[in-house]
């Protein structure tokens, strides 16, 4: 079942990241490379007997609405119990929470083969995972020992319940309303839309974690709060209906399996909530579920393209197609289409989204594994940098990705007799929901890139430089290197010009090209991601010529070959795409801003 390498992985982890070093930290100590590979193997076997084998039944019987309940198939509700009972929902909590102090990086790394084998049952596990770490971190000792056990073990689904009609990337204009009672719990109003795992009958509870203003309280965020609301409150509280309604569930392009729901709170009874963290302070606390859940976003389409490269991948070693340019005799056998350079070209592409997104998403979870046990500033700065990136990168090139890779296939990838035309569907809303891409431009560019007055941005052309350095002594990799030192000038040139104009004109201005910098930035960021594992891969193969050391075996030595020759391929046809982003960012006309409205017509 090739959908995802976990020689690829075991690559970023132990020889890019280097995982051992967190083994100084106390908290990390067993996890040593036997540990961490055992791990990887666990869930490779858990995600090929519950989450493959039903990706596409899930599409093919999607979740259905009926008699106010939402149905899925029961693999579901099996597969979320599966994940829970071999620790993976609370694989990195503490040990007194019964979790296994695992780094968040392995969580991750096992996350990934989650989302590879089938991101829309992958999603549930991976949303409660997050709902419950918001009550860990913020819930009080109460909640904590009601929420936290069956959450870890999947028999209660957790959600992230914010969006409303009028506030979607505007979460500052939510309306649902809370008011305290007496008995120390709040009643809570309004509707939530589109709210993912919202409803379903493969789990014995909901728990939603939603954001509301106080009733007559301040407008914008500061009169928001955080509360845990139940679908069924819990036996302490006398197990009743909380009078979540469910009005519906959205029919999708894509992830038919994983719901979405319309939910209502409040209309038919009264709904309860019980406070998380500080009043006022929800939006704040909530970050800490949205960051997690941006990278759990790149990590579901960093997942989905993987699966669509190995698919292409097969694809095209098996079918036979065309004959060579040079060769004029039609007498002569034709060649299977990864003969083809162009069709090579485009698995080419995949690959290097795919292993570079994957790079960049292990990468944010080792700073967040610093910074979390050990409170190292400069990692937690580099992941609130990198995070838009991390969210927006897979998603945005993820879809390209599946898409180049249907190409592969020619009309049957565009048939269901094969997973492209599934998975293009359903990797499209990586780009959408967890704010859109034009939501994470706005956040580098406005926010992230003047944070500290720069700091974040100078760490990272630290980090940027350290490797151009370290890849100027491998002779095989030297060109990549000059490549990337070079256009950071560019990119030095375009933040003067945009921090330029945040000086001298208003934020509409200063923001426009929001979304291009973000493309333009990303490409830079996979570029250190790839001139990293090519300098890994190059000083690998001399180490295996050299005299004294083993020599590599043929697979390894295919394996760091591909490595170096995909880093030149990103170099050559996706890095190149800077230039022209570039001259867009520098140009002195305001396209956008001067066409006003009136001009689409
Ligand atoms: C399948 C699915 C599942 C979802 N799951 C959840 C969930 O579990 N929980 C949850 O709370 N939400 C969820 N969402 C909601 C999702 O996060 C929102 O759809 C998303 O944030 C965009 O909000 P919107 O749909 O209101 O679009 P809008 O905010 O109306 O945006 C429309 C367009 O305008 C652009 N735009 C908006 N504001 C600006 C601006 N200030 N500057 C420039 N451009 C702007 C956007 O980029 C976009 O292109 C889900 C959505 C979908 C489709």
């Amino acid at each position: 079942m090739d959908y995802i390498s976990s020689r690829n992985l075991r690559f970023v982890l132990h020889e890019v990241l280097d995982l051992g070093q967190l083994r100084q930290l106390e908290r990390f100590q067993d996890f040593d490379e036997e540990a961490i590979d055992f791990s990887l193997d666990a869930a490779k076997q858990l995600a090929d007997q519950y989450l493959y084998p039903i990706y596409r039944e899930m599409d093919r019987n999607k979740a259905y609405y009926q008699d106010g309940q939402v149905h899925v198939l029961p693999g579901v509700g099996e597969g979320m119990r599966a994940m829970g009972e071999a620790g993976w929902l609370s694989a990195n909590w503490d040990f007194e929470h019964n979790g296994q102090q695992m780094p968040l990086t392995v969580h991750n790394a096992g996350g990934l083969i989650f989302q590879a084998a089938n991101g829309n049952l992958a999603a549930y596990g991976f949303l409660t995972t997050g709902a419950a770490n918001l009550i860990r971190a913020f819930g009080s000792d109460d909640l904590k020992a009601t929420y936290l056990e069956p959450m870890a073990q999947g028999r209660w689904q957790g959600t992230m319940a914010l969006t409303e009609p009028q506030a979607g990337s505007s979460l500052s204009d939510i309306t649902s309303t809370y008011e305290e009672t007496e008995e120390g719990h709040y009643l809570i109003r309004g509707q939530k839309i589109y709210i993912s795992g919202g409803d379903h009958t493969g789990v014995e509870n909901v728990v939603h974690l939603l954001l509301a203003r106080k009733k007559d309280g301040p407008k914008g965020v500061k009169g928001v709060s955080l509360f845990v609301v139940p679908k069924y409150l819990p036996e302490a509280e006398g197990q009743q209906d909380n009078h979540v309604t469910t009005a519906g569930i959205y029919g999708k392009m894509g992830q038919r399996g994983y719901v979405a729901a319309h939910l209502m709170y409040g209309e038919q009874g009264p709904t309860r909530g019980y406070l998380v963290g500080e009043e006022f302070s929800g939006l704040r606390h909530m970050f800490l579920m949205m960051n997690e859940a941006r990278i759990g976003t790149g990590m579901m389409a960093a997942g989905s393209a993987s699966a669509a490269y190995y698919a292409s991948l097969k694809y095209a070693r098996e079918r036979p197609q065309g004959r060579h340019p040079d060769n004029k005799d039609i007498n002569a056998p034709q060649v299977t289409i990864i003969e083809h350079a162009d069709v090579r070209r485009m698995l080419l592409f995949q690959k290097a989204v795919v292993e570079g997104s994957i790079h960049l998403l292990l990468q944010c979870s080792l700073y967040e594994d610093r910074y979390r046990s050990s409170g190292d500033e400069r990692a937690h700065l580099l992941l609130e940098l990198l995070t838009p990136v991390a969210k927006s990168f897979p998603a945005e090139y993820g879809n390209e990705a599946v898409s180049t890779g249907m190409q592969v296939l020619g009309g049957a990838g565009y048939t269901d007799d094969f997973p492209l035309e599934q998975i293009f569907r359903d990797i499209r809303v990586n780009s959408i929901y967890e704010g859109t891409t034009t939501i994470h431009g706005l956040d580098l560019l406005g926010r992230k890139v003047l944070m500290q007055n720069g700091l974040a941005v100078r760490y990272l052309n630290e980090e940027f430089l350290a490797t151009v350095t370290e890849a100027t002594t491998q002779p095989a990799v030297a060109p990549l290197a000059t490549a990337l030192s070079s256009s950071l000038q560019g990119l030095q040139a375009v933040m003067e010009r945009l921090l330029g104009l945040a000086r001298r004109e208003d934020a509409r201005v200063f923001l426009a090209d929001a979304t291009v910098f973000l493309d333009y930035f990303g490409l830079h960021v996979l570029a250190w991601c790839w001139l990293r594992q090519a300098t890994v891969a190059s000083r690998a193969l001399d180490t295996g010529a050299t005299v004294g050391k083993p020599a590599l075996g043929d697979d390894e030595r295919a394996f760091y070959r591909s490595k170096l020759q995909t880093a030149r391929y990103y170099f050559t046809y996706v890095f190149t795409r800077t230039a022209g982003l570039q001259r867009t960012l520098l140009a002195e006309e305001r396209i956008t801003l001067d066409t006003e409205p009136a001009l689409l017509v």
